[in-house]
């Protein structure tokens, strides 16, 4: 049996958490949202770059443990180029299986697979989901409309989740 430990912490998760992607800061911000986890210390800071209706851009800043790290950077990986329809899609689909309501994720979201680790421990599920919420948060906002520039969430809003 593997150590679920180890299994939390596989290759894949280390070389996100090591080398993050989406550190490049860019210039136009259509979307900006922040979030915290309280419960671990992580926080997170995000801007999209919108072009005709799909993800240009995506600068992804966290601050945190190397679970919340490599989920952030995951999610810049696999969000960018898609349409805000694909990007909801996606999250939602990372939550349910974040949550174990539902067990594989689609093929082309391959490497996401690795944070289902997280599941045999509770407290660290909140950690991988802090991304995802900040990005969902970002996105309703903006649909919103301009009034409301920047979107904030924490983990420990229950209704938000
Ligand atoms: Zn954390």
């Amino acid at each position: 049996m593997s150590d679920p430990l180890d299994d939390m912490y596989r290759e894949v998760i280390l070389d996100h958490y090591r080398s993050p992607r989406g550190k490049k800061p860019i210039k136009k911000k259509d979307i900006e949202s922040e979030g915290k986890n309280p419960s671990c210390g992580d926080e997170i800071e995000m801007e999209l770059d919108m072009d005709n209706g799909k993800v240009k851009d995506v600068h992804v800043n966290c601050h945190g443990c190397a679970i919340s790290v490599a989920s952030g950077s995951m999610l810049a990986e696999y969000i960018k180029g898609k349409s805000l329809d694909e990007v909801k899609k996606i999250s939602e689909v990372v939550k349910k299986m974040l949550k174990g309501e539902v067990d594989n994720l689609p093929e082309d979201l391959g490497d996401l697979d690795a944070l289902k680790g997280v599941r045999n421990f509770p407290v660290r599920i909140k950690c991988a989901l802090l991304a995802w919420m900040t990005l969902i948060e970002g996105v309703k906002n903006y649909e919103k409309g301009k009034n409301h520039p920047k979107a904030s969430i924490s983990t420990e809003d229950k209704e938000k989740e």
